[in-house]
């Protein structure tokens, strides 16, 4: 059995040359005579692969020194709670932009820890867009302000920085995060799961305004607080190593590929050549949200008739096709074409939807 195209939205497709070196160097790695799996994360070999992946990712997303890097643990999931605990004090506000199934998710873990406002969302509109800047309800005086620069889900994603004033920005860039080139700076936190864009499931980077450290936000152990995993490293307790190092690889791959601004060039491409096979089908096939929002990482779309569904599925799967289909909250279809999915992956999905309509008319 040989390796599919593969369309998962998470967790994802990594890169195959990532693999095939992890593979190389499974039972003896850097001549140590073990694997990466079984060595201290104190060890010298170990903190040097850790340092390694900050400085390469902080090279790729040209991350200023006053930010922190942080590898965490606790799935994008566990951050949504632990934001606010860290950003927020008592009888503080934070300010939500809901854009879909996962802005949803964030700002309702986070009520426990914060007054949640919600002062922007497209919920009316079945998150079929973005909410229009004239309609955000923006506190000045917010402890932050939420939003999730990629629907993963409902495949809507924002195509600039939302302008937010002083109020620190955070982001949730778990299923965009490294697919083009960013500004930094106009963030006090980014976070993201590692298993769409960077690596295995099981790791969380994060990058955080060092000045935010300092907030008191509310009593908790000092597992949770982001300060002191930032003193320690990222190493308070056992972190996730085997996450880290193929995330590391996956940054050298990148680097490889010509950076971020390469990456953004062959994820338009990819995008490009979907959307417009689903807009070229004559209704055959249909992707639901307005095209300014369309994220060029995750695109749903239905066929004419659900009836084909389970048609298209199995036919899909037996082209070599895997995981087309789409989340349950959109119904039809969804490919996810991450970085580690390459051009000649949608063209096969362009050319078999193409052959799928002809045939079954
Ligand atoms: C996948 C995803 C999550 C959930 O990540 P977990 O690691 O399962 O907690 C959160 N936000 C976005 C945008 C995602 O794509």
């Amino acid at each position: 059995m040989s390796r599919l195209w593969n369309f998962s939205a998470g967790p994802a497709a990594l890169p195959q040359a990532v693999l095939e070196r992890a593979q190389r160097e499974l039972l003896d790695w850097q001549g140590c005579g073990a694997s990466v799996m079984e060595l201290s994360h104190r060890g010298k070999l170990f903190m040097s692969l850790a340092q390694q992946a900050e400085a390469d990712l902080r090279e790729l997303l040209a991350i200023p020194d006053d930010y922190a890097v942080l590898f965490l643990q606790g799935g994008a999931t566990q951050h949504f709670a632990q934001i606010p605990m860290n950003l927020a004090g008592e009888g503080d506000s934070a300010d939500y932009i809901v854009t879909g199934h996962w802005g949803e998710k964030a700002a309702s873990e986070a009520a426990p820890y914060v007054q949640v406002n919600i002062a922007g969302s497209s919920k009316a509109q079945h998150y079929r867009g973005l909410p229009p800047r004239e309609s955000w309800q923006l506190d000045p005086r917010a402890a932050y302000v939420h939003y999730t620069p990629n629907e993963t889900i409902h495949g809507v994603e924002f195509h600039d920085i939302p302008q937010v004033g002083e109020v620190p920005l955070v982001a949730d860039m778990s299923s965009d995060i490294l697919s083009a080139p960013i500004d930094v700076s106009r963030f006090g936190l980014i976070y993201a799961g590692a298993q769409k864009n960077i690596g295995p499931s099981g790791l969380v980077v994060l990058i955080i305004r060092r000045d935010l450290l300092q907030r008191a936000g509310r009593p908790m152990a000092r597992i949770f607080r982001y300060a002191e995993h930032a003193a320690n490293d990222s190493m308070l307790n056992t972190p996730n190593t085997w996450g880290w190092y193929l995330a590391g690889l996956t940054f050298q791959w990148l680097k490889e590929q010509g950076g971020l601004a390469a990456m953004r060039e062959r994820n338009r491409a990819k995008a490009e050549l979907l959307y417009r096979t689903i807009d070229g089908s004559d209704g055959y096939y249909r992707n639901p949200v307005e095209p300014a929002a369309r994220s060029r990482m995750n695109v749903p779309f239905t066929l004419h008739d659900s009836a084909l569904d389970a048609d298209f599925l199995k036919e899909s799967e037996a082209a070599g096709l895997l995981a087309l289909k789409g989340h349950k909250a959109v119904g039809g279809m969804r490919a996810s074409i991450y970085n580690a999915v390459p051009l000649e992956a949608v063209q096969a999905l362009a050319g078999f939807m193409g052959d799928f309509a002809k045939r079954h008319g």
